[in-house]
């Protein structure tokens, strides 16, 4: 290594977030260049492909913590693809680099494997014309495939690109784990090394950079329980958990910023004639405004309190019914400001490609990558969709290309220093 290579290569390590110049008008000239414009029309030709990826990806199963069925044939493909050290991690993430003619800027572009969807779910894709019907064929088959089309579209036009792409299917995005695919990798083996973080996930051409935080709990009120009719006059947890969730159904929320709160589940109790030793609740709340999502933790927990008092008061006492609080997952809020380098590039590809901006706000993996410091956002990945998280999702496939395109053109971008 010559000494003027490695001081270069110290200067670029040596600035782990590499600030972006000229990200405002980055996607005019990205395609004023040949070879990207050839890997932009085999983006639109190679479009089959990707839909029957999309298609035969969602038909495996990958409910969030046993993704490793759908992770082997996307393994599978990057290897196909060239990408170097191809592997999957302790935890089920899948990895593969595409090396650019510097180490840094490195980008990671993410999409998860996971669905909502339990193991035995019938996952067979419909088609009906322009529609594809089926659970995650948008969320997040569509990112899976989309970003398999990128890769295959910048070799197909042999796109060089000056920092390294790291291409990952991640796991756990879904479901209660705190985005824990995603952070597994940025705290543990990327720690300090990604300078810039997408994410595609579902369908459409909108991009979120405004992160909704999540907080979950499950509350566990209990108490000694006992014969419903010999134990008369002891505090009854059921009692105190329905008086709770009637606290949290009157509470005040902001509608800007949005910030919301649901008891999605509860249960308990073992028989109708006895006083339950045991009932729980799950509640999530949501806002993109750190104050106001804590404003609403308190709230949440002070109306806890308030009916577990309620009902001890009730009883004077008798059988005291106590609470637990576990901690079901938490997102913080995160937002990268509009006019940072990312958010531009991101505008600037969309426009120069002749698409809308719409922007939105969400709960995504790259949460995670902000809450560290890095610059992050997430892109829906092309098409067109509805019903997200349901059984009756559909994926509506005109002109979906122009999803592909846009990833790999923001994909470009966010390589050049
Ligand atoms: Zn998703």
């Amino acid at each position: 290594m010559t000494t003027s290579l490695s001081l270069l290569l110290l200067l670029l390590i040596a600035r782990p977030a590499v600030a972006q110049k000229g990200a405002a008008d980055i996607g005019e000239r990205l395609l004023a260049d040949a070879t990207i414009r050839a890997a932009i029309e085999a983006a639109r030709t190679g479009e089959a492909q990707v839909l029957a990826e999309q298609v035969r990806l969602c038909e495996i199963p990958a409910p969030t913590f046993h993704e490793e069925r759908r992770a082997v044939p996307v393994k599978a493909e990057f290897e196909a693809l060239g990408l170097r050290n191809v592997r999957i991690d302790a935890i089920g993430n899948v990895i593969g680099e595409r090396p650019g003619r510097s180490a840094r800027p490195h980008v990671m572009l993410a999409s998860h494997l996971d669905t909502v969807f339990p193991d035995g779910t019938d996952l067979t894709v419909k088609r009906e014309g322009a529609l594809l019907k089926g659970p995650g064929i948008g969320d997040n088959c569509r990112g899976l495939a989309a970003m398999l089309g990128v890769i295959r579209t910048m070799n197909a036009a042999k796109v060089e690109t000056p920092g390294t792409i790291t291409f990952v299917a991640n796991v756990r995005e879904e479901g209660q784990d705190n985005l824990g695919g995603v952070r597994h990798l940025l705290e543990g083996e990327f720690k300090g090394g990604v300078d810039r973080f997408i994410s595609m996930d579902g369908s459409g051409i909108g991009y979120t950079y405004l992160d909704v935080g999540t907080q979950r709990y499950r509350v566990t009120f209990s108490g000694p329980g006992r014969h419903s009719y010999y134990a008369f006059g002891i505090a009854n947890p059921m009692h105190a958990m329905g008086r709770a969730m009637a606290n949290i159904g009157d509470l005040q929320v902001p509608s800007h910023p949005r910030t919301t709160f649901s008891v999605g589940r509860s249960g308990g109790g073992t028989s109708v004639n006895s006083i339950a030793f045991e009932a729980w609740l799950e509640v999530d709340m949501r806002s993109h405004d750190p104050a106001a999502l804590t404003v609403l933790i308190a709230a949440v927990k002070k109306a806890v309190a308030g009916a577990v008092e309620a009902e001890n008061a009730r009883w004077d006492g008798k059988g005291a019914v106590k609470v637990e609080w576990k901690e079901l997952g938490a997102a913080p809020p995160g937002a990268m400001p509009p006019t940072s380098p990312i958010v531009q590039a991101t505008a600037s590809v969309t426009k120069a490609l002749g698409l809308r901006i719409v922007e939105f706000p969400s709960t995504t993996d790259s949460n995670v990558a902000m809450s560290l410091g890095i610059p992050a956002l997430t892109i829906d990945s092309g098409g067109d969709g509805s019903g997200g998280h349901s059984l009756n999702e559909t994926f509506v496939t005109t002109d979906s290309w122009k999803g592909t395109q846009r990833a790999m053109l923001l994909v470009i971008a966010m390589t050049h220093p």
